[in-house]
């Protein structure tokens, strides 16, 4: 059986044979990792998410080298953001029928462990029905150091406040070599894998992540995600709580320190590693597609490279749109449901697990004037 066959009839991929993928046609390796994706989830549907991205402060002690959003707290655009000034952002989707916000930060070493404690209690007063996902590793890992507290009691004070769920950012390549290059002062594999087992432990939610481009081999995108792999068995054994879903997209360097130095991903590159993520990540139902990275064009792609979700309308992403995203900071549902439906699926508004809240009228989005729309 070859190495296709064996992925599509649901036999796990080594190591060395997911790294082989990348030296089998593009064609192939889309119709193998499409044909898993219609056995794992709905095949006719295409789901997105409402939300917002919030990011609460640009001051950032870890100065990734990739990054073109931080700044020092010197600098005369550095920003918090208060409690009204979120608030403000939040009514915005509220508007829109948003469910969720994923909020982040840089790594801020003057802010108090309070600013956090009061604004998830803030946020789950005056907007209960908003989902706060919030913190990547990174963060916690700061919160450790600044305060004096473990991932473990940093977390729960968070879920006790009104965390819901902690994004995986911040995963990029979790092969160290490839971080201490990309960025030196960067949260290590080590600590991003124990601070989102410390979340799954404790039930809530987690997403995995991938960012490809800097200069990384196959293998080391294997081993990446070989370890995401690793521990969505975990999780799920131990706590039935695993990631609930895999991002992946590619590095942007505008802006950055890393601009002529990293060589990012072509789109072919992009879809051909999305296509191999659905193969190797046997244990994961939901993989998203990424707009912000590639354009919609190549996200809309994705969909017969093995993803089934287009990701959300994030409303506000400052970070990858800083680093050359060239300003795809935000989309609307009409923009999404469009995508899905012209590539031949029924779009479903999903909440954060992945589960659908809502099927769309499509021809009421796309035309409120009344016309027909065409069926896909
Ligand atoms: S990517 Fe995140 S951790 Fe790195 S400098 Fe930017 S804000 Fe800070």
């Amino acid at each position: 059986m070859d190495v296709l066959d064996k992925a599509v009839s649901g036999e796990r991929l080594s190591h060395a044979e997911i790294t082989s993928l990348y030296e089998l046609p593009l064609g192939e390796v889309a119709a193998a990792a499409h044909q898993v994706r219609l056995q794992k989830a709905d095949k006719d549907v295409v789901t997105y998410l409402i939300d917002r991205n919030i990011n609460y402060t640009n001051v950032c002690r870890i100065a990734c080298n990739f990054c073109a959003f931080y700044r020092t707290d010197r600098q005369k655009d550095a920003y918090v953001l208060d409690y009204g000034q979120i608030s403000e952002k939040i009514r915005v989707l509220e508007a829109v029928g948003g469910t969720r916000i994923l909020m982040q930060g840089g790594v801020n070493p003057k802010l108090p462990f309070e600013y956090y404690t009061g604004l998830l209690q803030h946020i789950k007063q005056h907007h209960p029905g908003i989902r706060i996902e919030a913190f990547s590793p990174e963060e916690i890992l700061g919160f450790e150091q600044f305060f004096g507290m473990s991932a473990e009691e940093v977390i729960d004070r968070l879920i006790e406040a009104g965390l819901d769920g902690l994004p995986g950012a911040g995963g990029e390549i979790l092969e160290d070599e490839v971080r201490a290059a990309a960025a030196p002062a960067r949260i290590r594999s080590e600590d991003w894998f124990r601070i989102l087992d410390i979340a799954q432990r404790k039930g809530i939610y987690t997403i995995s992540t991938m960012v490809i481009g800097f200069g990384e081999s196959y293998a080391q995108r294997a081993s990446h995600l070989i370890k995401i792999r690793e521990q969505q068995d975990r999780a799920v054994e131990r706590y039935g709580n695993g990631f609930a879903g895999f991002a992946m997209w590619s590095l942007q360097t505008e802006h950055t320190r890393l601009a002529g130095k990293a060589p990012g991903a072509t789109a072919h590159e992009y879809l051909q590693t999305l296509a191999i993520s659905r193969l190797a990540l046997d244990n994961q139902r939901n993989i998203q597609t990424s707009w912000p990275g590639q354009g919609f064009k190549v996200a809309q792609a994705g969909l017969f490279y093995g993803a089934n979700d287009m990701g959300s309308t994030m409303l506000e992403e400052n970070v990858v749109s800083a680093a050359g995203g060239h300003d795809r900071h935000a989309t609307t549902v009409r923009e999404l449901v469009r995508i899905i439906h012209d590539a031949g699926f029924t779009p479903a508004q999903r909440d954060s697990y992945f589960r659908v809240l809502h099927y769309p009228d499509v021809n009421a989005v796309l035309n409120p004037q009344g016309l027909e729309v065409a069926p896909a």
